[in-house]
């Protein structure tokens, strides 16, 4: 084939890890220096302060050298003990991971999920929808001894294109008058889609940097809260590396513990810089516009979107449900063969039944307008009837908004 060998730029239009600025990639090819040196100071309390900005804080940001799996383990295990309940809402295969993991760290998880009828997922028709606040409210009114630890919810649901809405859920628990942590995954949704920890009451946020923030996979979050910290002093679960208290401390003189990923850092501060000088309003914007793009395109090939609830659409990234006997996997394959475009696969109770296309990282209007192309061109290659041109859709909002 005359594509064996590409040529130009590969489009990574995965929801995450998302292609990097070079501008950060410059600043992560720096010397690295001394962690313990008088330099390092300023750019350890640079980030932080940065990252409390990014998160919509003004509590303790921890950040940890690992990926956003380590930073969901430290949410859990500084604020909880052996046998604890905690309410985890099934938005989709992250929320069912996250969950997996609270129950092997000893923790009495229950993953519930409003039932949802669905003619084309009828397996799994609650993760076309978003966090239903009033289903939560409803069990934690049950729970009158006030035995729920924790209430655990994914804000950017990455493996469907759902978004949720977490003022309805810190409602929901003010509602129910029920002392229960908010602890939420914005892992994808962080610097791509309005995230308020502070204003929306979150006691803990767990994020990473290889999504919104547009930097390289290995560095991820913890935003606490007051409540969250005073939650650790008492929480049994075993942790070391993860500990918050050490390293907060430690943090308010800008060091780490032990050894912080010091590239990743410099690429952090470029990245805060770079989204503070837009604005992060704008790049909010920015993003819901994109989606509107990439919807319109599915819309127009006669495809469903694996969002089913126009409430609760990613800013970043958008699902495709591809018609019964046609293997999204196999779709992908051939556009990744032919066009050098990557694209998200459907994961867990998803295999092969969707696709994801990303709108995250340093993409722009072209970019989506070639991803979209080749996803169309994927599509007529595998004998998929599309009722019209998702490429003209796509133009047409990106000519006419912007
Ligand atoms: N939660 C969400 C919402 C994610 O999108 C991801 C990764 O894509 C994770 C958790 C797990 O993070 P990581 O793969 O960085 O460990």
């Amino acid at each position: 084939s005359l594509n064996s060998h590409p040529t130009g730029n590969h489009f990574l239009q995965i929801p995450g890890p998302s292609p990097v600025p070079d501008r950060l990639l410059r600043a992560m090819s720096l010397p690295t220096i001394d962690h313990r040196g008088p330099e390092f100071a300023q750019l350890g309390r640079r980030v932080i302060e940065g990252m409390q900005r990014i998160f919509g804080t003004a509590q303790p940001v921890v950040i940890y050298p690992a990926s956003g799996t380590g930073a969901w383990e430290a949410a859990l295990c500084n604020t909880l003990s052996p046998g604890d309940k905690v309410l985890m809402y099934e938005t989709g295969h992250f929320a069912s991971l996250w969950h997996r993991m609270a129950t092997r760290l000893g923790l009495d998880a229950e993953l519930i999920a409003a039932p949802r009828a669905d003619e084309w997922l009828p397996q799994a028709g609650h993760w076309r929808h978003g966090v239903d606040a009033d289903f939560i409210e409803a069990r934690l009114r049950e729970d009158t001894q006030g035995r729920i630890c924790a209430v655990c919810v994914v804000h950017n649901e990455t493996s469907t294109g759902v978004t949720s809405d977490i003022r309805a859920v810190r409602a929901a628990i003010d509602a129910a008058r029920h002392p229960a942590l908010l602890i939420v995954d914005t892992i994808s949704g962080l610097a791509s889609a309005d995230y308020r920890h502070d204003e929306w009451g979150v006691d803990v946020t767990v994020s990473g940097s290889q999504k919104g923030l547009m930097l390289p996979p290995g560095i991820s979050f913890n935003a606490l809260s007051q409540r969250a910290l005073e939650a650790s002093r008492a929480a049994r679960l075993p942790r070391a590396y993860w500990d918050w208290e050490e390293i907060v401390a430690m943090n308010s003189t800008g060091y780490w513990p032990s050894t912080p990923n010091t590239n990743l850092l410099y690429a952090l501060a470029e990245a805060i810089e770079m989204l503070e000088a837009e604005g992060l309003d704008h790049v909010f914007a920015r993003h819901q516009r994109w989606a509107a793009g990439v919807r319109a395109a599915v819309t127009a090939w006669g495809l469903p979107i694996q969002c089913a609830d126009a409430r609760c659409h990613s800013p970043v990234l958008t699902g495709v449900i591809t018609p019964a006997g046609v293997d999204a996997d196999a779709l992908r394959r051939v556009i990744h063969a032919r066009f050098d475009l990557s694209l998200g696969t459907g994961l867990g109770k998803l295999k092969g039944r969707m696709f994801r296309m990303g709108h995250l990282g340093n993409i722009n209007d072209l970019t989506l307008i070639a991803m979209v192309a080749g996803v169309e061109m994927g599509l007529r290659i595998q004998g998929v009837p599309l009722a019209g041109s998702g490429v003209e859709a796509a133009m047409q909002v990106f000519r006419e908004t912007h």
